[in-house]
């Protein structure tokens, strides 16, 4: 292998795996993806392993940042995601000093990873109490306060995905009821838009065919998308209540398709539900690193070791 100051960056969630090479200024040199595989966790990280190959290659990286589907508990390097069923308490850490001993490996949630890249390089930059938000298969966010991250005990604070929302609303993957990952994640929102009436324009039934026949002006695809943003807009309400957040930066792959359709109602939700002054100035933004922002923010926990002041892996 060749020397290199590149770091290898690993991104896992529950539709899409991917892995890049990221130089010290947060550009990804190369980088590789591909949808995350059904079944056993061994096939999981198999996956995970073709792609450090297809990156690594010739290349001898100098850390490894990973972010990874959430819970997880960073003191111990394992991961539980809840889209991956059949990874529990699986040992990623681990396995990653096994096969890169002398390198450090840094470790966190998907959304905290996407947080840290958008206040190094991205929306949320000098923002003194952000939350990055991803919106996509499930609801993630990370917190970064004062320039670093806010773990609690096992590195689970920050699990915006699971501030009720709503009581008596749907049940959650959680075993809660009403969370705002039971409202606002894609999947939900495609199954109440169907409920509410939607007729998809073509034979494919996801987030995308739900944004693309919102913006064409189907209501239950519009409502569908204002009751998910609302809902977000609450959540945040609350969430700035508790920290006086100054932004919150909005990214996933349902938000950034979505744009405005989603992002307007969480506006209006959050200024209806923020009152004080201290919460109402907060900017809801769109995240500006896009699909890219989990693999510069992973990266980020190893060029920049600041955002993650203790815990979340070995080095
Ligand atoms: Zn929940």
């Amino acid at each position: 292998m060749s020397a290199s100051d590149a770091v290898l960056a690993i991104d896992i969630g529950g539709t899409k795996l991917a892995a890049g090479l990221v130089d010290p200024s947060g550009a990804i040199v190369r980088s590789a993806r591909r949808p995350t595989p059904a079944g056993e966790d061994e096939r999981i990280w198999s996956a995970v392993g073709e792609l450090i190959d297809e990156v690594v290659a010739d290349v001898d990286p100098v850390g490894i940042g990973v972010g990874c589907g959430g819970p997880l508990r960073l003191d111990l390097g394992e991961v539980s995601p809840l889209n991956i069923p059949s990874w529990r308490g699986f040992p990623v850490v681990a396995r990653l000093a096994h096969r890169f001993p002398d390198l450090p490996v840094r470790l966190h949630n998907d959304a905290a990873a996407m947080a840290v890249g958008e206040h190094w390089l991205g929306a949320g930059r000098a923002a003194s109490s952000l939350l990055g938000v991803v919106v996509s298969t499930g609801v993630g966010a990370g917190l970064v306060v004062d320039g670093r991250t806010v773990n609690g005990p096992t590195g689970n604070a920050a699990h915006l995905g699971h501030v009720v929302v709503d009581p008596h609303g749907p049940a959650c993957e959680c075993g809660g009821r009403g969370c705002l990952e039971a409202v606002a994640r894609g999947p939900a929102v495609v199954a109440a838009a169907l409920a509410g009436g939607w007729r998809p324009a073509s034979d494919v039934i996801d987030g995308r065919a739900l944004v693309r026949d919102a913006e064409a002006g189907d209501p239950a695809a519009v409502g569908a998308l204002h009751r998910a943003g609302e809902a977000l807009g609450v959540a945040l309400a609350s969430a700035s209540h508790l920290l006086e957040l100054d932004r919150a930066v909005i990214g996933g792959g349902l938000a950034v398709g979505a744009g405005e359709l989603l992002l307007g109602a969480t506006r209006v939700a959050y200024a209806r539900h923020a009152c004080l002054d201290f919460a109402a100035g907060c900017e809801i933004v769109p995240a500006q690193l896009g699909s890219d922002a989990g693999l510069i923010g992973a990266a980020a926990l190893v060029i920049e070791p600041r955002y993650l002041a203790r815990a979340g892996g070995h080095s």
